[in-house]
């Protein structure tokens, strides 16, 4: 390893020769096994066995588990033998479940892990950055956070943020190394250190050292795994789970003392007792909380929208403002020029640069200025020739456009000597070259950075000076076609201390196409469309109007219409924006911390190395993944991948369903918890038999409550869901009367389960007939209730019934399981049951149709 450590930077300061650096991969494979993964704290992973251990650290199981061994004591093997089938099975449910809900989860966070452009076998790859190990050749650019630490073997412009090291938050310039041999310090210019961010240039960096070895790691206590912990609604429905079990404690001690002190057995008290707590304790519903958010996830990531962390599913939901980049976000990010006009206004679009002199320098300056990669495609004679470009699309546009012209940087001659590069702060960039007529520079950006800068223009005839009038005039040639939805660009040369205009290009990029409709779903869903870009402000003006997020009334600011504002001032105008032009990131942190204020749930995209604060600081961080530098990403909530503002808009709608869905089920389960309860505690009260054994309100709890609540954790979106406004963080789950909704129904079903035991009791005389009547009624009147928590807003009578195909099969597992518990010889010893005579089912069945009737002749009076 040490002859590699001891390269040679000059060799490899020559970037082309590829082969000259780097390993090969099994070289690399060798030096992994030697000196592990490149992580500073090795990731917990939780293996199955911790998994399904982690089942039985439950109230029910463990209430269960004591139940089945004072059964045992007492010689009661006929109870003991099915509770503890029971643990067992739900403990292997519960298990396969949370099981691929953590390989979800894994599979995210190896997607979102840290990667690196490697150099292997002589050619640059991107891998993960835990695989990178001493000795390999890396490339670092704007907006990467270094992958180890290494010394520079060549750098461009190269700055980086050190902070996290050493606390100093200016970025430090970096340089290549010449013959420093200490590598294992801090605040060394020639070195890059892990964890470090790259705000400017770029570089090329020999890995020193990796993992635990580096700086980052030797201070890796600042670093903890950040533990994820609950989400706020998985902590709240906790609470709420938790206030329920104490609530149901208190009431089974009750029950416990009355019966003792009435006379009844010890044994039969105690099992009863524990029969309620089985009923009461809502033991699924954490479970199914994060089981229905990580399908989502799933679902999300199907459509091109990564979500970082289960917490940011619910927050999307309420997002009430999205405020998004234009260029690749609003639009395709296909850029053509379609313009190039000279400093004088004369159309040189389809002027021939060997002809004419204006053509030729604007054209050759754009050419030079520029790090797209561009060749050609058709070599035919006959059609027209085409080529392709690689690199920055605004870059690449005009790569094309010069190489149409037959002027491509490589085949000029001129040798590039320096290069400040494109930031989205300067919007310029500086090329230095060296030709026969000695050195010069080539700059392009926007034209209100490039025209005051220039003292000369380049006109038919020749260089002269570029007057006020000259200067305003270019102005206004930039701003017809900004208003046309382009972008341009002004191009200038500087040979000594002479600046020259030279003309402008512009360039359309069209919106995309599905993006009007995204922005129309959104206003329909109460949710604000904000865009902010970079760009000018009459081709932002343009855009946000042809996609509907500029309306009449609206208003378009400035960056520096901003700057000039107050906090109260932009407080107060903030909701009347639409469009933000010409902004940086700094205004972007602005703007979020003013629509916060106002009390808005923000979204915000960004993709370059400074957008970062801003996405951290809204409420939804949204990070491009095709355009997207690797800080912005680690710092969103949300990465989409394909960089689509449409994309954004449905995991949005997605967020809404799963709320909506979670709802749902949490009233599903509660109103069936309640139910059993009531029809518990009411038979205690009434001085009747226990309506149902511990057995039968298992199979209750473990299938027919299950089942169908985890099918309605994937029900479609309701068509209304897009049409309401977005509810508010704050807003309590139970909101809109939810909890009243359960109460009443959970009643209605004890009343009606209690009804039909005591009726089948009364014809029969046997208590068998009349458990099974009221198991029978109480699962019907379950998995009736079920369709009705389909929506909050049609009855049973009109929800679509076939919509949610897994909730079909749920209901028929349910009634087939029921059946079978009933009609099954051998499980009918387990669940005590006996054939109901054709009296007792209709009594049943009439029992268990009471209750949605009435909410559906409730709701027409409503
Ligand atoms: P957003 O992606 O946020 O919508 P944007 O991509 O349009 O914004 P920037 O990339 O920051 O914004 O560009 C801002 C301005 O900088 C552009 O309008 C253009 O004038 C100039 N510019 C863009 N790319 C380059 C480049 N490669 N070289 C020089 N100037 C550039």
């Amino acid at each position: 390893m040490l002859e590699i450590l001891q390269h040679s930077p000059a060799k490899a300061q020559q970037e082309d020769k590829r082969e000259e650096y780097g390993l090969s991969s099994q070289q690399a494979q060798g030096i992994l096994e030697k000196v592990g993964e490149n992580v500073i704290a090795e990731k917990k992973k939780s293996s199955g066995m911790k998994i399904f251990l982690g089942q039985f650290h439950d109230v029910m199981v463990m209430i269960l588990l004591i139940a089945t061994v004072i059964s045992v004591i007492l010689g009661q093997y006929s109870d003991a033998v099915p509770m503890l089938a029971v643990v067992v099975i739900n403990a292997f449910l519960g298990f396969i479940q949370e099981y691929r809900c953590e390989k979800t989860l894994e599979k995210l966070s190896e997607m979102t892990a840290p990667t690196a452009l490697v150099c292997r076998d002589g050619r640059f790859i991107r891998i993960a950055a835990s695989q990178i190990v001493p000795g390999d050749v890396f490339k670092v650019g704007s907006g990467d956070r270094v992958a180890a630490d290494g010394y520079l073997i060549s750098c461009k412009g190269l700055q980086c943020d050190e902070s996290l090291l050493t606390g100093e938050s200016e970025a430090v310039s970096k340089t290549v190394r010449t013959n420093e041999v200490e590598f294992s310090s801090l605040n060394k210019s020639y070195m890059a250190y892990m964890g470090t961010v790259v705000t400017r240039g770029s570089g090329l960096v020999l890995v020193t050292s990796t993992g635990k070895q580096t700086q980052m790691g030797r201070v890796s206590g600042m670093l903890r795994e950040i533990d994820e912990g609950q989400t706020p609604l998985q902590k709240r429905l906790g609470e709420l789970g938790t206030k329920l079990a104490a609530i149901c404690i208190g009431v089974c001690l009750l029950v416990f003392v009355a019966g003792v002190l009435r006379g009844e057995g010890i044994f039969n008290m105690v099992m009863t007792s524990i029969t309620i707590a089985i009923a009461a304790i809502p033991e699924g519903l954490p479970a199914a909380v994060t089981i229905a958010l990580a399908l989502a996830v799933r679902k999300m990531l199907k459509r091109n929208a990564l979500v970082h962390r289960l917490h940011s599913v619910e927050t999307l939901g309420c997002t009430s403002v999205i405020c998004t980049d234009k260029t690749g976000t609003v639009t395709m990010n296909k850029m053509t020029v379609t313009e190039a006009i000279g400093a004088d206004g004369e159309d040189l679009t389809t002027a021939d640069p060997e002809a004419d002199e204006r053509s030729s320098r604007l054209v050759r300056c754009a050419a030079l200025c520029s790090n797209a990669q561009v060749r050609q495609v058709t070599h035919s004679k006959r059609k027209p020739q085409r080529f392709e470009a690689q690199g920055d699309p605004t870059e690449c546009a005009l790569a094309v456009f010069c190489a149409q012209k037959g002027i491509m940087a490589d085949e000029l001659g001129y040798e590039r000597i320096d290069e400040l590069p494109f930031d989205s702060s300067s919007r310029s960039m500086t090329v230095v070259c060296r030709g026969e007529q000695g050195v010069f520079s080539c700059k392009k950006g926007s034209s209100e950075v490039i025209i005051p800068e220039c003292g000369y223009e380049l006109t038919a005839q020749g260089e002269a000076v570029f007057s006020p009038e000259r200067k305003l005039a270019a102005a206004a040639v930039t701003e017809k076609l900004a208003s046309k939805g382009m972008r341009v660009l002004a191009f200038s040369e500087a040979v000594g201390t002479k600046v020259i205009f030279l003309g402008i290009m512009a360039m359309q990029d069209p919106p995309r196409p599905e993006a009007a409709a995204a922005v129309a779903m959104c206003r329909g869903a109460g949710i604000r469309t904000i865009m902010i870009t970079g760009d000018h402000r009459l081709t932002a003006a343009a855009i946000a109007r042809q996609t509907g997020i500029l309306k009449e009334g609206s208003l378009v600011l400035t960056g520096d219409e901003l700057d000039r504002l107050s906090d109260e001032k932009l407080w107060e105008m903030i909701d009347n924006c639409s469009v933000f032009a010409r902004v940086t990131p700094d205004h972007k942190l602005r703007i979020v911390r003013a629509l916060k204020a106002k009390g808005h749930i923000c979204a915000m995209t960004g993709d370059g190395v400074n957008d970062a604060p801003a996405v951290k600081e809204a409420d939804i961080g949204v990070a491009m993944g095709i355009s997207g530098t690797e800080v912005t990403k680690q710092a969103a909530d949300v990465i989409l991948l394909d960089d689509n503002f449409a994309t954004l808009v449905s995991a949005v709608e997605n967020g809404r369903t799963i709320y909506s869905n979670i709802r749902k089920f949490v009233r599903y389960m509660i109103s069936c918890n309640i139910g059993e309860v009531i029809t518990m505690l009411g038979a205690i009260l009434m001085g009747l038999p226990l309506v149902l054994l511990p057995t039968q309100i298992l199979l209750v709890n473990l299938v027919t409550d299950s089942l169908p609540a985890i099918a309605l954790g994937v029900e479609p979106a309701e068509k209304s869901l897009m049409q309401r406004k977005p509810r508010k963080s704050t807003d309590s789950f139970f909101s809109g009367g939810l909890m009243g909704r359960m109460v009443i129904r959970g009643m209605l079903i004890g009343i009606c389960t209690l009804g039909s035991f005591t009726t089948v009791l009364r014809l029969t005389s046997s208590i068998p007939h009349a458990r099974t009547a009221a198991l029978i009624t109480l699962v019907l009147n379950q998995l009736i209730h079920v369709f009705e928590c389909k929506s909050e807003e049609k009855t049973v009578f009109t929800v679509p019934y076939m919509s949610n195909i897994p909730l079909i099969l749920a209901v028929l597992v349910s009634v087939f399981v029921l059946g079978a518990s009933i009609a099954l010889p051998f499980f009918s010893g387990i669940f005590s049951t006996v054939v109901p005579d054709a009296l007792s089912l209709t009594i049943a069945l009439m029992f268990s149709l009471i209750a949605p009737v009435a909410a559906a002749v409730a709701s027409l009076f409503k």
